[in-house]
């Protein structure tokens, strides 16, 4: 039975996307990067669907969210990468989670907590080739990678890997950014560093850049079953969406030909028609952007979104369709099944399908279908 408002989360389509992925790509190790609640499916019930298709590292973006994935019981390596000036290192370390640094003062704080618990902590070296966001600067590269082998020596830390990220820029900018990381590695080997992992590639790179691939990809979006392509489908690269949003009816109105709908009245009633409350909004990640550009299904037919996308509701015209308060509403799932896609409400939007599964908010109860067997 369909909740009033649902995302339903096919655990089955995580492992199966991570399955074929990891077999079209062929690295030896695959990591599965569940940031942000797991792109908004739900952290820890991903991780556990997409190690059970065989990857055998976790992504995240910060500690915290590490941490919520060891609370749940999920054993299995994690890298976090983004942090705090004043992080919880000594949480992390004595967590078993990799950090993924970026500067001397990182390094020097990590090997700090790792002396005060006794421990060695394991870390991984992110190193800037281009995107100019977080990662070691070239200019910086010689010094932090000295000092990392020195505390290596030490025992504070073992360096287990290197990595950096892709801007998907263009073909030539990536291919720049693989010899600065080539060059990177090489500076790595020289002051004495043995890193197990080097990884670059996120998923577009992952399966279209196979230059990019090294010991490990990081796969995101694409174990949800979303394209990273402007111009491939889930299906052309044979990965089914995991995330469907559903609602059910809870209005259906009968108005006459020039009725306005919704805030501002931005559409009005061509003529007479018959129109469906959906209560889902912005607050539960609907982008107000789409207003009056996308489409839903209901009862297996695609209706268009007409007016203003509002906090908690909108309105669908129907048409000469009969529709009853409470009949099934979806606003995107698997394309194959009939419905919207993801993809078509982030063109709606003028965003990417990255955003319109991640937004997907609080309010919103996720249900999870066929997980694998423990
Ligand atoms: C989010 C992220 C990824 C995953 O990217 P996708 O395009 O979703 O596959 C990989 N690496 C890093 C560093 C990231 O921040």
């Amino acid at each position: 039975m369909t909740g009033y408002r649902e995302a339903v989360v096919d655990l089955g389509a995580v492992t199966a996307n991570v399955a074929h992925l990891r077999s079209v790509i062929g690295t030896a190790h695959t990591m599965a990067v569940v940031k942000a609640n797991g792109y908004g499916h739900g952290a820890a019930p991903v991780a556990r669907a997409a190690l059970a298709g065989g990857a055998d590292w976790l992504g995240v973006a910060d500690i915290e969210e590490a941490l919520e994935l060891r609370s749940a019981g999920i054993r299995a390596p994690i890298l976090a990468w983004l942090h705090d000036p004043d992080a919880d290192w000594a949480g992390a370390i004595a967590a078993d989670i990799d950090l993924g640094l970026s500067s001397a003062r990182q390094l020097q704080q990590v090997a700090d907590a790792a002396e005060s618990l006794g421990r060695t902590a394991s870390v991984q070296i992110k190193l800037e080739t281009g995107l100019s966001r977080n990662g070691v600067h070239e200019s910086e590269w010689a010094p932090v990678l000295t000092l990392a082998a020195e505390l290596e020596r030490a025992g504070r830390l073992r360096v287990r890997g290197i990595f950096s990220h892709l801007s998907n820029a263009s073909p030539a900018d990536d291919t720049e950014a693989i010899a600065r990381f080539d060059r990177g590695l090489a500076l790595a080997a020289a002051a004495g560093l043995s890193p197990e992992l080097t990884h670059l590639a996120a998923s577009a790179a992952a399966l279209r850049l196979p230059a990019a691939r090294y010991a490990m990809v990081r796969l995101g979006i694409s174990i949800y079953g979303l394209s990273p392509f402007d111009d491939a489908t889930s299906a052309e690269l044979g990965l089914v969406p995991a995330m469907t949003l559903r609602g059910r009816v809870a209005a259906v109105r009968h108005v006459a030909a020039g009725a306005g709908v919704s805030y501002d009245y931005t559409w009005r009633a061509p003529v007479d028609s018959s129109l469906a409350l959906v209560p889902l909004g912005y607050a539960d990640g609907v982008p107000r952007q789409a207003s009056g550009c996308a489409r839903v299904s209901i009862a297996g037919r695609p209706h268009p979104v007409v007016g203003r996308i509002a906090m908690d509701q909108f309105v669908v015209s129907v048409g000469e369709d009969l529709v009853r308060v409470g009949d099934e509403v979806v606003l995107f799932g698997d394309p194959a099944a009939g419905v919207p896609s993801a993809d078509e409400w982030a063109h709606a939007a003028g965003t990417i399908n990255y955003d319109i599964v991640t937004r997907i908010g609080r309010r919103v109860p996720r249900s999870y279908r066929n997980p694998a067997a423990e």
